[in-house]
């Protein structure tokens, strides 16, 4: 089942200077985080029951790193709350939605993850995202 939108994923080119300029809204930064397997350096700003996660590529064939010399800065994804993201991702293959990954993988803030493909989605990468606690 989906639950509500977990956190809204923004490329950046530099993290310092991203979180800087939340900062200056008045917002805070709850952790920061290498994710080997994505080649990705993290960070999460909570804005109410939503995070901001700032993606900076943290090697030059990182996915954000492609992302951005294609598109530049910007949204990257989006991420729903999820529980048991197995039966979801089964659901969504039957009913002929475009997986990025058949089987949930370990996402930062000890979350599993999975994307949605964004010829599926309306254009928009989805991550689904069910915290363990
Ligand atoms: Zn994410």
């Amino acid at each position: 089942m989906l639950k509500k939108v977990n956190h809204i994923g923004i490329a950046v080119k530099d993290l310092d200077v991203a979180i800087e300029f939340y900062k200056k809204l008045g917002l805070e930064v709850e952790a920061i985080e290498t994710v080997e397997s994505q080649n990705v350096k993290v960070a999460f700003i909570p804005l109410g029951e939503v995070r901001i996660e700032l993606l900076e590529a943290s090697t030059e064939d990182s996915p954000i790193a492609k992302f951005i010399a294609k598109k530049g800065e910007g949204i990257h994804h989006v991420a729903f709350g999820t529980e048991d993201l197995i039966s979801i991702l089964k659901h969504a293959e039957s009913k002929d939605i475009q997986l990025i990954d058949k089987v949930p993988r370990k996402g930062a803030h000890n979350a599993e993850i999975a994307f949605l493909h964004p010829n599926s989605t309306h254009g928009v990468l989805l991550e689904l995202c069910e915290e363990k606690t």
